[in-house]
């Protein structure tokens, strides 16, 4: 299991109690998500918007859309429940940063009512270089970014738009800005000292043998992980991908990529892909325990 060993020292001791990067604490610590992020500044075509950004997320279940103030008293009703609850997460159901004003206002509510919670967000990075003195200054230590292409051609064929300075833009020009400002913004997050976990979604025919040139990019600039995760692809949830209907990985597929990353996977495999409204330990959601719905009763 991953430990001590695989990790530099500094490093290790901002992970060990966060369930996400370490093997050890996913038994020990709890994390949860609030879903307080609905829009989004991409478009992927992997995504199904009726679902949480597929990200950090499956597709299946909505999340319930939480303001700021809702999701903070969340968060103090899952601690009283879950004294192992150790994270707090912002990854969706859209673009935490393309929320940004709500998402710093949960983090800041979270910050003044429990203070030893972490705090991380998850993005695809677009809006990221304009935030990166906010969450440096709110104490925000993990951050996690969705890069799935280094080179604008490949990206073409991943994200059909993006909207960038009040403008939509689209095929090579909008893949290029994406890269750009997911480079620019992974590097100035290192520079402070913030863990970036870069994540990937493996997508068959599209960029799989690629993603080894992902690894390089994003190690250069200072990701201390990176995690390959299949894209989800179900015919019962719509058509991802167009109307083509693009396939997820098989298992044997993701393991060649992931073995062919070195270290970083070892790290990450116990990753679950959990929805944007997680609780509890990894590889459990007692999410439905805490709705909004629930808690308003149980005043
Ligand atoms: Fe969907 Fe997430 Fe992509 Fe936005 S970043 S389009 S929410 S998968
Ligand atoms: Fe951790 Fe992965 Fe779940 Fe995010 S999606 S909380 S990284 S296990």
């Amino acid at each position: 299991s991953a430990g001590p060993e695989d990790l530099p020292e500094e490093i290790w001791a901002k992970v060990q109690d966060h369930p996400c990067y370490s093997e050890d604490a996913h038994h020990y610590f709890a994390r949860m998500h609030v879903a307080v992020a609905p829009a989004c500044n991409i478009q992927c075509h992997y995504c199904n918007r009726k679902y949480d950004c597929s990200n950090e997320s499956r597709p299946g279940v909505v999340s319930e859309k939480l303001s700021a103030e809702e999701a903070a008293r969340k968060v103090m009703a899952v601690a009283a429940e879950v004294p192992q609850l150790s994270v707090v997460g912002v990854a969706g159901p859209g673009d935490a940063l393309a929320n940004a004003p709500k998402t710093f206002r949960t983090f800041e509510l979270i910050h003044e009512a429990l203070p030893h919670i972490k705090l991380c967000l998850s993005t695809n990075g677009l809006a990221l270089p304009d935030h990166v003195e906010t969450i440096a200054a709110m104490g925000i230590d993990h951050v996690t970014i969705t890069i799935n292409m280094v080179d604008p051609e490949i990206g073409a064929e991943i994200y059909p738009w993006i909207f960038f300075r009040h403008k939509r833009w689209e095929g090579l020009d909008a893949a290029r800005i994406l890269h750009e400002r997911q480079m620019e913004g992974l590097e100035a997050l290192t520079a402070k000292g913030i863990l970036v976990k870069v994540n990937s979604v493996l997508i068959p025919g599209i960029n799989d043998e690629h993603l080894i040139e992902v690894n390089k990019a994003v190690r250069a600039r200072g990701a201390f992980l990176h995690n390959v995760m299949p894209l989800i692809s179900d015919p019962a949830f719509g058509t991802h991908f167009g109307l083509t209907g693009q396939r997820g990985p098989t298992p044997a597929e993701l393991r060649k990529v992931q073995d062919s990353l070195g270290g970083d996977a070892k790290l990450m495999r116990h990753c679950r892909q959990c929805r944007a409204d997680a609780v509890g330990m990894l590889g459990e959601d007692r999410g439905a325990e805490f709705t909004l719905e629930k808690l308003t009763e149980a005043k």
